[in-house]
Protein backbone atom coordinates (compact mmCIF):
# COMPACT_ATOMS: atom_id res chain seq x y z
CA UNK A 1 0.00 0.00 0.00
CA UNK A 2 1.33 3.22 -1.03
CA UNK A 3 0.96 6.18 1.17
CA UNK A 4 1.21 9.93 -0.50
CA UNK A 5 1.89 12.52 1.88
CA UNK A 6 -0.77 14.07 2.62
CA UNK A 7 -2.76 10.70 3.76
CA UNK A 8 0.38 9.99 5.95
CA UNK A 9 -0.23 13.46 7.67
CA UNK A 10 -3.61 12.13 7.94
CA UNK A 11 -2.56 9.52 9.70
CA UNK A 12 -0.31 10.75 11.93
CA UNK A 13 -2.22 13.39 13.16
CA UNK A 14 -5.21 10.81 13.81
CA UNK A 15 -2.36 9.11 15.44
CA UNK A 16 -1.36 11.95 17.49
CA UNK A 17 -5.26 13.00 18.46
CA UNK A 18 -5.89 9.66 19.70
CA UNK A 19 -2.78 9.26 21.71
CA UNK A 20 -3.50 12.83 23.37
CA UNK A 21 -7.13 11.82 23.49
CA UNK A 22 -5.98 9.16 25.61
CA UNK A 23 -3.19 10.81 27.59
CA UNK A 24 -6.24 13.21 28.17
CA UNK A 25 -8.69 10.66 29.26
CA UNK A 26 -5.79 9.07 31.88
CA UNK A 27 -5.26 12.37 32.83
CA UNK A 28 -8.97 13.02 33.85
CA UNK A 29 -9.33 9.27 35.32
CA UNK A 30 -5.88 10.19 37.30
CA UNK A 31 -7.30 13.40 38.60
CA UNK A 32 -10.28 12.36 39.89
CA UNK A 33 -9.01 8.96 41.82
CA UNK A 34 -6.62 11.39 42.97
CA UNK A 35 -9.12 13.52 43.87
CA UNK A 36 -11.38 10.49 45.48
CA UNK A 37 -8.41 9.65 47.33
CA UNK A 38 -8.03 12.92 49.05
CA UNK A 39 -11.87 12.89 49.47
CA UNK A 40 -11.64 9.48 51.37
CA UNK A 41 -8.37 10.78 53.15
CA UNK A 42 -9.96 13.20 54.35
CA UNK A 43 -13.09 11.36 56.09
CA UNK A 44 -10.69 8.87 57.23
CA UNK A 45 -8.76 11.75 58.77
CA UNK A 46 -11.83 13.49 60.07
CA UNK A 47 -13.21 10.13 61.43
CA UNK A 48 -9.89 9.47 63.08
CA UNK A 49 -10.06 12.86 64.57
CA UNK A 50 -13.17 13.15 65.76
CA UNK A 51 -12.33 9.33 67.33
CA UNK A 52 -8.93 10.50 69.33
CA UNK A 53 -10.91 13.76 70.54
CA UNK A 54 -13.59 11.09 71.48
CA UNK A 55 -11.15 9.01 73.43
CA UNK A 56 -9.29 12.03 74.83
CA UNK A 57 -12.73 13.73 76.10
CA UNK A 58 -13.51 9.99 77.42
CA UNK A 59 -10.24 9.88 79.71
CA UNK A 60 -10.42 13.59 80.52
CA UNK A 61 -13.93 12.72 82.05
CA UNK A 62 -12.44 9.62 84.16
CA UNK A 63 -9.41 11.44 85.33
CA UNK A 64 -11.95 14.20 86.64
CA UNK A 65 -14.10 12.06 88.23
CA UNK A 66 -11.69 10.60 90.16
CA UNK A 67 -10.51 13.74 91.21
CA UNK A 68 -13.86 15.15 91.89
CA UNK A 69 -14.33 11.72 93.89
CA UNK A 70 -10.72 12.80 95.79
CA UNK A 71 -11.89 15.98 96.26
CA UNK A 72 -15.05 14.94 98.26
CA UNK A 73 -14.65 16.38 102.06
CA UNK A 74 -15.20 12.64 102.68
CA UNK A 75 -11.41 12.84 102.22
CA UNK A 76 -9.85 15.82 102.95
CA UNK A 77 -7.83 14.16 105.96
CA UNK A 78 -6.44 11.19 103.44
CA UNK A 79 -5.66 13.77 100.18
CA UNK A 80 -1.87 13.77 99.83
CA UNK A 81 -1.19 11.80 102.70
CA UNK A 82 -2.62 8.38 101.60
CA UNK A 83 -1.55 6.80 97.94
CA UNK A 84 -3.76 7.03 95.32
CA UNK A 85 -4.53 3.08 95.00
CA UNK A 86 -5.83 2.96 99.19
CA UNK A 87 -8.45 5.91 97.66
CA UNK A 88 -8.96 4.48 94.71
CA UNK A 89 -10.34 1.33 96.33
CA UNK A 90 -12.09 3.74 99.41
CA UNK A 91 -14.07 4.91 96.19
CA UNK A 92 -14.77 1.03 95.36
CA UNK A 93 -15.83 0.58 98.55
CA UNK A 94 -17.82 3.39 99.13
CA UNK A 95 -20.55 2.03 96.40
CA UNK A 96 -21.00 -0.66 98.70
CA UNK A 97 -21.33 1.45 101.46
CA UNK A 98 -24.75 2.44 100.44
CA UNK A 99 -26.21 -1.09 100.85
CA UNK A 100 -24.58 -1.42 104.20
CA UNK A 101 -25.72 -0.44 107.28
CA UNK A 102 -22.83 0.71 109.80
CA UNK A 103 -23.78 -1.81 112.17
CA UNK A 104 -24.34 -4.65 109.11
CA UNK A 105 -22.36 -7.81 109.73
CA UNK A 106 -23.01 -8.94 106.15
CA UNK A 107 -20.31 -6.36 105.71
CA UNK A 108 -17.89 -8.82 106.40
CA UNK A 109 -14.73 -6.12 106.77
CA UNK A 110 -13.05 -7.75 103.77
CA UNK A 111 -11.45 -4.21 103.14
CA UNK A 112 -10.19 -3.85 106.28
CA UNK A 113 -8.99 -7.25 106.80
CA UNK A 114 -7.58 -7.71 103.48
CA UNK A 115 -6.21 -4.09 103.09
CA UNK A 116 -5.90 -2.83 106.38
CA UNK A 117 -8.49 0.14 104.82
CA UNK A 118 -12.06 1.57 105.83
CA UNK A 119 -14.80 -1.04 104.91
CA UNK A 120 -18.12 -0.86 104.04
CA UNK A 121 -19.78 -0.80 107.40
CA UNK A 122 -17.18 1.68 108.76
CA UNK A 123 -17.49 4.39 106.22
CA UNK A 124 -21.36 4.21 106.51
CA UNK A 125 -21.04 4.90 109.63
CA UNK A 126 -18.47 8.00 109.14
CA UNK A 127 -21.49 9.00 106.58
CA UNK A 128 -24.00 8.39 108.93
CA UNK A 129 -22.41 11.16 111.57
CA UNK A 130 -21.53 12.97 108.80
CA UNK A 131 -17.54 12.76 109.42
CA UNK A 132 -14.51 12.90 107.02
CA UNK A 133 -12.64 9.35 107.03
CA UNK A 134 -10.48 9.56 109.67
CA UNK A 135 -5.97 8.73 108.75
CA UNK A 136 -6.19 6.37 111.78
CA UNK A 137 -8.27 3.87 110.21
CA UNK A 138 -5.68 3.74 107.37
CA UNK A 139 -3.17 1.39 107.80
CA UNK A 140 0.06 2.67 107.73
CA UNK A 141 1.63 1.27 104.56
CA UNK A 142 -0.69 3.30 102.59
CA UNK A 143 0.46 6.62 104.07
CA UNK A 144 3.33 8.04 101.55
CA UNK A 145 5.23 9.87 104.43
CA UNK A 146 5.62 6.65 105.73
CA UNK A 147 8.68 6.01 103.41
ZN1 LIG B 1 -17.07 -3.39 107.44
Amino acid sequence: MHFGTSSLLTYSLSYLFRAESAHSKLKIYLGSSLQNFKTSWGKIHTLLYLQHIEIKASVEKNINLVLHNFKSSQFKFLRGVVSIAALNKIVEELKRSNIVDADDITCKYILRKTHGLPCAHELAEYDRVNMPVLLDSIDSHWRKLNM
